[in-house]
């Protein structure tokens, strides 16, 4: 029996000690880092600062030198990117990777786990359940209206929408996110938002982003990377007010 309230739940994800170095370069150093449940983390720093690798080290697309990632105790470090993806971890890269020519509709079926190929997309039946999957991610992504239009058609907060809502469709249990409101309007930035509270239910959400009233609104926990390494970590309040994160990051 747990007891609720008491008990701590285990961080979904745990780094320790991972470092990458490219040709004697440390990118990353010596980085511990937890993420939890219905968390969305946004991980900040100045350009060059090595967010974008952390990315690449957990979704598999670089190999870490040493130290170890572990999602719901798998050890990621061993696994290629497709065994990761199938484990429950999804990224969203800077440029959205949508089928331009394909409606909506036709873009987030094509995502749903059973329909992965295209043949299997074009050609599987319309179960119920992809269906009323499709059309509960395009209530969440904004795009009910526009389910029959081409992506290609999309405002390019919508196509960052779509990709997102690609995403859903597997139901990662971690979701990435590379700068999700570079070259977004204000009120698509606002929309995002409420996107990434939203899909923190019940999810974890690991977001790197320089625009820091985006920040503010939707990190429970804020991580400042410097040169590889850990400036400073905690909420938002804090870290802001970090005299070290003020010189290096928030004071130009
Ligand atoms: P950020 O996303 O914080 O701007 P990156 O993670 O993209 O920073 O890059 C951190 C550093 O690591 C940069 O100096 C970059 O040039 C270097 N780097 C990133 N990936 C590679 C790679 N595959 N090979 C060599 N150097 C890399
Ligand atoms: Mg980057």
């Amino acid at each position: 029996m747990s007891k609720v309230g008491v008990e701590m739940t285990k961080p979904v994800l745990v780094i320790e000690d991972l470092t990458v170095s490219f040709d004697g370069f440390k990118a990353v150093s010596d980085l511990n880092f937890y993420l939890d449940k219905n968390e969305v983390h946004v991980v900040i720093g100045p350009n060059g600062a090595g967010k974008t690798t952390v990315l690449d080290l957990i979704c598999g697309k670089t190999k870490a030198t040493s130290g170890t990632i572990k999602f719901n105790d798998i050890e990621l470090t061993k696994l290629k990117e497709f065994d990761i993806v199938r484990k429950g971890v999804g990224r969203k890269f800077q440029n959205p990777n949508i089928y331009e020519n394909l409606s909506v509709y036709d873009n987030l079926e094509m995502s749903f786990p059973r329909g992965r190929n295209v043949f299997g997309a074009l050609f599987f039946k319309r179960t119920k359940d992809v269906e009323d999957r499709i059309q509960e991610v395009a209530g969440m992504i904004f795009l009910t209206d526009l389910l029959d239009t081409p992506a290609g058609l999309l405002s390019h907060g919508q196509k960052q929408w779509l990709e997102i809502g690609m995403l859903l469709m597997q139901d990662p249990e971690l979701l990435m996110l590379d700068e999700p409101v570079a070259g977004m309007s204000v009120s698509e930035r606002e929309q995002t938002a409420q996107l990434l509270k939203k899909i923190s239910q019940g999810r974890s959400v690991l977001v790197i982003e320089h625009d820091m009233e985006f920040v503010k609104t939707i990190a429970d926990k804020v991580t400042v990377l410097h040169q590889g390494r850990i400036l400073a970590a905690g909420k938002m309040d804090d870290v802001q007010n970090d005299p070290k994160v003020i010189e290096v990051y928030l004071g130009h």
